[in-house]
């Protein structure tokens, strides 16, 4: 886990506070609250899921319904919980009755997940379907084609490893698709070791032992 100064603590708290009365966007309209995120602000993992549901909306918690119950499952199953991640999702706020997220919100929203990866410094972001993927691998690429893949990129400004997930709300719908989640949830603690790991160092320039010989003088060696 990085040390993070405590300066750093208190601004993505500040950060908090600021975004609670963000009015960027008409979802400000119907939200009982912003759901800004919860969890370890030093984490080296960070969910992104896709907006607040009804249940996110009156707790000011994400993922705190059913998703979210499955969500803290493939966690227990990989030796987390919510205290180790950061939870956070592409929009801050309830689209009415669920309904998806619009692109234009997704733009008014998009640099408050860009400020908290900058000030959370994770080591790997974990998207939860399709909005949060495509919203930060910047392509158009459907959850499932690139589940399971991890990708470097750079998200507000941090390197980060990218790693897209079904989202859990998916197995709730197609139980076939736990086995899915499962897997790729494996892999996790897996790709946190090597993001955490040091760069290897910069290869030596091999030495060939060669006997001062004769044939050595002559080509000017010594
Ligand atoms: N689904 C999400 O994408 N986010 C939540 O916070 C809850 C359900």
């Amino acid at each position: 886990m990085s040390a993070v100064p405590v300066q750093q603590l208190d601004e993505l708290q500040e950060y908090a506070h600021a975004v609670a009365g963000c009015t960027r966007c008409r979802l400000a309209q119907g939200r009982t609250q912003v759901v800004f995120g919860s969890g370890n602000p030093r984490a080296d993992l960070m969910f992104v899921g896709e907006a607040p549901g009804f249940h996110e909306d009156k707790q000011g918690v994400p993922f705190v319904g059913q998703a979210g119950k499955l969500l803290d499952k493939l966690l227990a199953g990989i030796g987390m919980t919510r205290a180790d991640v950061f939870v956070a999702n592409t929009l801050k706020c309830r689209p009415p009755g669920n309904r998806d997220p619009q692109p234009d919100e997704i733009e008014a929203c998009e640099s408050h997940l860009f400020r908290q990866v900058a000030l959370i410094e994770p080591v790997v972001v974990a998207t939860l379907g399709n909005f949060a993927t495509k919203l930060l691998s910047g392509r158009e690429l459907g959850i499932t084609k690139v589940h399971g893949r991890e990708q470097k990129t750079t998200i507000g400004g941090r390197d980060v490893l990218l790693y897209p997930i079904y989202h859990p709300a998916a197995a709730l719908y197609t139980p076939a698709m736990l086995k899915v989640l499962e897997a790729d949830f494996a892999r996790l603690p897996e790709l946190l070791g090597r993001a955490l790991e040091p760069p290897p160092a910069p290869a030596e320039p091999e030495l060939t032992l060669v006997s001062a010989g004769a044939g050595a003088e002559q080509l000017g060696l010594f």
